[in-house]
C-alpha cells in the first residue's frame, strides 16, 4: 500500500515532497492542459517553497526523458510481446502511449525531480514547528 512517508506516494500523487499533506499543483488533474505546470508557490502545511531556485524545474526535463523511455518500453512490451503486434503497430502504440501519457509523464517527472532534493519529514506536517 502506498502511504504517506514513502517517496512513491509524493511522486505518484504530486503531493508536497516534505510533508505529503497536500498537492503541489493548483489542479490535480494533469489532463487539464492549461494548468499542467501551475503549482502552488509553497506548501501551506510545512511552508516548503517548491521552486527551490529559479528555473529549478528545468531539470525535470532530464527526468522526463527517462520516464518517457520507461513508458515506451512498457508500451513495447504490452503491444509486441503480449498482444503480438507487428513492428509498425508496436511503433504506433509507443507513439500513442507517449502522446496520451504526456501530461502524466511531465507531472511525474517534476515529482521525481523535486523528491530527489527534498526528503520526507513527518515533523514538518505540524504547523506549530514553523511558528
Ligand atoms: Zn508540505
Amino acid at each position: 500500500m502506498l502511504k504517506k512517508g514513502n517517496k512513491l506516494y509524493s511522486i505518484l500523487t504530486g503531493s508536497c515532497p516534505r510533508c505529503h499533506e497536500e498537492s503541489m499543483y493548483l489542479d490535480e488533474n494533469p489532463y487539464h492542459m492549461g494548468k499542467i505546470f501551475k503549482m502552488h508557490e509553497k506548501c501551506s502545511h510545512c511552508d516548503l517553497k517548491y521552486k527551490i531556485e529559479p528555473s529549478f524545474f528545468y531539470g525535470a526535463m532530464y527526468v522526463s526523458y527517462g520516464v518517457g523511455i520507461a513508458f515506451a518500453v512498457a508500451a513495447f512490451v504490452i503491444a509486441n510481446l503480449f498482444l503480438g503486434a507487428g513492428l509498425i503497430e508496436t511503433f504506433i502504440a509507443i507513439i500513442i502511449t507517449l502522446v496520451v501519457f504526456m501530461p502524466v509523464i511531465m507531472r511525474v517527472s517534476r515529482n521525481i525531480w523535486i523528491n530527489m532534493f527534498i526528503k520526507y519529514d513527518a515533523k514538518a506536517t505540524s504547523k506549530s514547528l514553523n511558528s
